[in-house]
């Protein structure tokens, strides 16, 4: 097939700029519940939190001296030609500035620690929650939605400590110890340094919508970026999108969304620009006014031209946080929101979970019995109505029926990937609700017909299985499910990489190493959904051995599409549309003459029933 995305097509209808903004995107509301909801997080690091918040405050007075010592040089030192002070004074400034530099490094490292520990915290927090996420979660979330909030969400934590909490402590001591420090030398002079303060003020709160809403689109239009990468870049999507020749039409998509996020990248960076521009003129003004208003009380004697040029050194120190403060409105509604996302994974409900007297399932039969169960994936859509049938310990049960019916809905059900809506499923006499999810799955072994291998070797897929497995356990499972000499004629046998989802081997041998995986775990309840396609007849014969040795004095319920199984059952289910049609024995249900005759012979041909009959 010609690979490639043969040359970048043409850039579509939408040029760059073209976008509007939506500046209505919802903005998060600061409540108190949020703020205490975040703080809690930094309570196991409370010491370090404070640490740093010390050290900001010594810096930030630290940072004032070098200018008062630069008056000094220039009204003392300089006109006494006293050698001796200023080398006292360079040394002291040298000094303050080599200490200020070392406990910022301090600082920087305790930041990294809290904010990083948190981190750290919360993805094993959130990885935890998410494994107890119940199957019908990953069916509706978008690919790539959960690795975003993994990672680059739980990341950005950092930026919301440096830059939200620990920039708002730095410049406000900043500013306060400088304001203090400017009206202490010379209180008019302060005065009118401190007036244009309020300037920076007023612009900032439409800055700040602004930004928002267009960062707020960038982190969609991010996630969807992501979204398309995931869905296309992997093997299924990948296989999909080659054999449907839909490169140019993915690519179109991802330059569409690409496009828009550059355009918003762009604005975002520009979002800022003339706010500042408009800063740093106001930066610029103040300066002046200092030395127009100081000079003219230096020509009245009541103020040093030291005192002038420590004065406007220390302006800087006054104007720099202004700025910073007024983007932390920005800052704080970006954290927020950021959190909001988090917590709002954090406050999907674990549906499916213990109930809080639940007990190891310790039964002395494993019946498994459905009374009157009735189940919806969605509130308005049925799946199943008023199931009932009892699989007798150590027997086979085999559901049959067309596509759609709810076989593998009931499969589900058993080890509670999801859980029913009414009616009760027991084992052993008891609801399944009563054990621990944790003991119930452990009794269960589900054969699938993807078989689901991960990108490792055929041994350490087997392993997973039990962990503490011997060679001889494994090889034992393995020559039961007749995949040995398979494996031990591959280069590398059982060390044999299977690549992402086992895509190296073939759906029978596949199929047959997940048989080894379950015969070592080797569960008292096997759920089985057979391959439908069809195989080769060594395979075939291969597939059914290993999957009699699986059954073999075991409760069961089997997806049947195969004959053989059909006729091994102690008792066939026939299901459609969601509820049970006809049930008994294979001669007893083609006598019926009803729904299951009808499938046996579009399965099996006509012959197949004769012969049986
Ligand atoms: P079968 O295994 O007999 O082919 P299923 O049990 O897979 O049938 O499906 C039964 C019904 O439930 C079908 O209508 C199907 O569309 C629906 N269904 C299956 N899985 C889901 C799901 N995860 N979310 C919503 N509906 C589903």
């Amino acid at each position: 097939m010609a690979g490639g995305f043969g040359g970048p097509p043409p850039m579509g209808p939408h040029g760059f700029g073209r976008m509007k903004f939506d500046k209505n995107a919802q903005k998060p509301t600061i409540t108190k519940a949020i703020l205490f909801r975040i703080a809690k997080y930094f309570i196991p690091y409370w010491k370090q939190t404070i640490l740093v918040m010390l050290i900001l405050l010594i810096t930030s007075v630290l940072g004032i001296l070098p200018p008062i010592i630069i008056q000094h040089i220039v009204d003392t030192a300089l006109p006494n030609k006293d050698m001796s002070l200023l080398v006292y004074l360079v040394l002291a400034s040298l000094c303050t500035t080599i200490i200020s530099g070392l406990l910022g490094v301090w600082q920087n490292y305790l930041n990294a620690y809290v904010s990083q520990k948190i981190i750290y915290d919360m993805r094993n927090q959130m990885y935890v929650h998410l494994q107890q996420m119940p199957l019908q979660f990953y069916s509706n979330v978008k690919q790539g939605e959960v690795i975003t909030r993994m990672t680059s969400d739980i990341s950005g934590v950092k930026a919301v400590f440096d830059s939200t909490i620990v920039s708002f402590a730095n410049n406000l001591f900043i500013l306060i110890s400088t304001a203090v420090t400017l009206l202490v030398i010379n209180w008019k002079l302060g005065i009118l340094g401190l007036i244009i303060v309020p300037l920076f003020i007023i612009p900032t709160r439409k800055m700040g919508s602004v930004r928002w809403s267009i960062s707020k689109q960038t982190q969609e239009k991010t996630s969807e970026q992501n979204h398309i990468i995931q869905e296309t870049l992997n093997i299924s999507g990948y296989l999909l999108m080659k054999l449907f020749t839909k490169e140019q039409k993915e690519f179109q998509n991802f330059d569409e969304i690409n496009e828009q996020s550059t355009t918003l990248k762009i604005k975002e960076s520009m979002a800022g620009r003339w706010f500042m521009m408009i800063l740093t003129t106001f930066t610029s003004i103040g300066p002046m006014l200092i030395y127009l208003y100081g000079g003219y009380l230096f020509f009245n004697g009541e103020i040093t031209i030291g005192a002038i040029i420590s004065f406007v050194a220390l302006l800087d120190r006054l104007y720099a946080p202004v700025g910073q403060l007024t983007n932390l409105y920005i800052n704080i509604i970006s954290s927020i929101a950021l959190f909001e996302r988090i917590f709002e994974y954090f406050d999907m409900k674990l549906t499916i979970k213990d109930r809080e007297n639940a007990t190891e399932m310790n039964v002395t039969h494993l019946d498994i019995e459905f009374k009157e169960v009735s189940f919806a994936y969605k509130q308005d859509k049925i799946a199943l109505q008023n199931i009932s049938f009892t699989a007798p310990s150590g027997t086979m049960t085999a559901l049959v029926g067309p596509s759609g019916a709810g076989k593998t809905t009931i499969t589900n059900l058993i080890p509670r990937l999801y859980d029913i809506t009414s009616g009760s499923i027991k084992i052993g006499d008891r609801d399944i609700r009563e054990f621990t999810l944790q003991s119930l799955r452990s009794h269960i072994g589900l054969v699938t017909q993807d078989s689901y291998l991960f990108n490792g070797t055929i041994k350490e897929n087997l392993l997973y299985a039990k962990h503490d497995a011997t060679d001889e356990e494994i090889i034992n499972a393995c020559k039961a499910a007749y995949i040995h000499d398979f494996i031990m004629e591959l280069q590398d046998g059982y060390d044999t990489v299977v690549g992402n989802r086992g895509i190296k081997l073939s759906g029978g041998e596949k199929q047959r190493i997940s048989i080894a995986r379950v015969l070592l775990k080797n569960p008292e309840i096997i759920i089985l959904d057979e391959a439908t396609s069809s195989l080769d007849t060594l395979s075939e014969f291969y597939i059914q051995s290993a999957i009699q040795e699986l059954l073999k004095n075991k409760t069961s319920i089997v997806i049947a599409h195969r004959l053989s199984t059909i006729m091994a059952a102690d008792h066939i289910i026939v299901l459609k549309d969601g509820q049970i049609v006809e049930e008994g024995k294979n001669e007893e249900l083609l006598k019926q003459n009803g729904l299951y005759t009808e499938l046996y012979k579009k399965q099996f041909g006509k012959k197949a029933v004769v012969s049986i009959e």
